[in-house]
């Protein structure tokens, strides 16, 4: 019997999950436009690495950041994107006549990223800007019906349930960049989602996983992570295990699991990057180096696999994997997340804004590193929740828990 070729590669019309998309087959003439939001910042690097080792599969039409403009612009001559976009208007006005490479146009502010990303030409968006200011271009492109490689996970933490009624609604296809995630995704592949059991999502523990008290961290201390190079939010987010409790909100919404299927084990070697327990007994997990290009490069080529300039396993050198329960007393985080994730409507948007006004607190020498999460605690134990919170609910409380953790500061 003759096989079915797999259908042409429609970057229009995404693939959905798990049927062939041959972006390997595509010339150079062809290259995927995708749309790099944040691209001054850690993940924003490494998709252009991704992007630049891909031979001509992608392009980015679209570099954004916020006022770093001296790196954006070096990237701009070594990438040749269709635009430049800087959403702070101070920050460009310091921008010369001249500086703008050849071909490449300039556009400032948020809301005229919200309508470039809507451009025929982007094929992809990655959205990697941090926290909640990444929220409403990913909206704007979700609403567009893009293909999303989301790295921000704050979009799903604030907005979880409007975000993937949208998706939903516009046909748009969300995919994780967040390395837990991906393999989350990629072992959800094995099962159908009835058969799931659980979902268990590993943290390397940060730098504290084995210190005694928690008392006296200083910023220096917090921003050494033991095995990710990453954005100095999330790595503080990564010491507090924070990063935990959004990343479990996180996997709420995106694989519409029920909290109580969601637990997290501390795996401090971060190679195994997620797992999920089928009904069998089967637990099947995704194992690579700790090295984002790997789930950036998968977001961008879904349902393909490609080769890339990620690191690789080399298991002729051994291979040890430890895991262990998270503390609950050190890392009370972690409560937090499970508590947000199985409450859902407000509690995430509250959590958030609370925790990036702590950690900006925190990383301006405001704030103890133990006073981080208390104060999310506080903020969200006290927030008038709501379960079905309109966008404008949650603008509204995002902005109270930031006030509410400025006084908790002050006094
Ligand atoms: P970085 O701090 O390294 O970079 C942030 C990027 O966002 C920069 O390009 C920055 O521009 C831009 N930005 C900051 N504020 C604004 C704003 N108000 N409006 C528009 N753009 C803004 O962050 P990371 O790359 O570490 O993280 C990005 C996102 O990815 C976060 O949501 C994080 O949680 C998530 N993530 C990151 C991982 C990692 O390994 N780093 C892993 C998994 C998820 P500028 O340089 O001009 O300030
Ligand atoms: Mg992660």
């Amino acid at each position: 019997m003759a096989s079915t070729p797999p259908p042409p590669f429609s970057p229009s019309a995404p693939a959905p999950l798990g049927r062939p998309d041959d972006a390997s087959s595509r010339g150079p003439s062809q290259a995927l436009g995708v749309a790099v939001l944040g691209s001054t910042g850690s993940i924003g690097k490494s998709t252009l690495e991704v992007i630049a080792a891909s031979g001509g599969l992608f392009h980015p039409h679209l570099l954004a950041a916020h006022t770093s403009v001296g790196p954006l612009l070096e990237q701009a001559r070594i990438h040749r994107p269709a635009w430049v976009v800087v959403t702070d208007p101070a920050a460009a006005a310091t921008i010369g006549a001249t500086a703008l490479p050849a071909g490449a146009r300039l556009a400032v502010g948020p809301e005229a990223l919200d309508d470039l990303v809507r451009a025929p030409e982007v094929d992809r968006v990655v959205s990697a800007i941090v926290g909640a200011a990444g929220l409403r271009s990913t909206l704007a492109a979700l609403d567009a019906g893009k293909t999303v490689a989301l790295a921000n996970k704050e979009t799903l933490v604030m907005a979880g349930a409007l975000v993937m009624r949208l998706a939903a609604e516009r046909g748009a296809v969300l995919l994780p960049v967040d390395s837990e995630h991906s393999a989350i995704h990629q072992a959800l592949r094995s099962g159908t989602a009835d058969e799931v059991v659980r979902v268990i999502l590993t943290a390397s523990g940060g730098p504290f996983r084995t210190r005694e008290s928690l008392e006296g961290v200083t910023l220096e201390e917090a921003l050494r992570h033991p095995t990710w190079s990453m954005g100095p939010k999330i790595t503080i987010d990564s010491a507090t295990m924070m990063n935990k409790a959004l990343e479990l909100i996180e996997a709420r919404w995106l694989f519409d699991l029920p909290a109580e299927k969601l637990a997290v084990v501390v795996h401090p070697q971060s190679v195994v990057h997620s797992m999920v327990e089928f009904v069998d007994g089967s637990v099947i997990a995704q194992l690579s180096p700790p090295d984002m290009k790997l789930p950036i490069q998968y977001a961008l080529s879904h349902p393909r696999r490609l080769d890339g300039p990620a690191r690789r396993l080399d298991f002729r050198l051994g291979l040890r994997l430890d895991f262990e329960p998270p503390d609950p007393v050190r890392f009370p985080a972690v409560r937090l997340g499970h508590e947000a994730a199985a409450r859902g409507g407000t509690a995430g948007a509250v959590l958030n804004a609370a925790n990036e006004e702590a950690v900006g607190a925190f990383l301006a020498g405001k704030m103890r590193f133990t006073g981080i999460a208390d104060v999310c605690a506080r903020v969200l134990d006290g927030h008038a929740y709501q379960a079905d919170p309109s966008l404008d609910d949650i603008r509204r409380l995002d902005a109270w828990a930031r006030q509410e953790v400025v006084t908790w500061v002050s006094s």
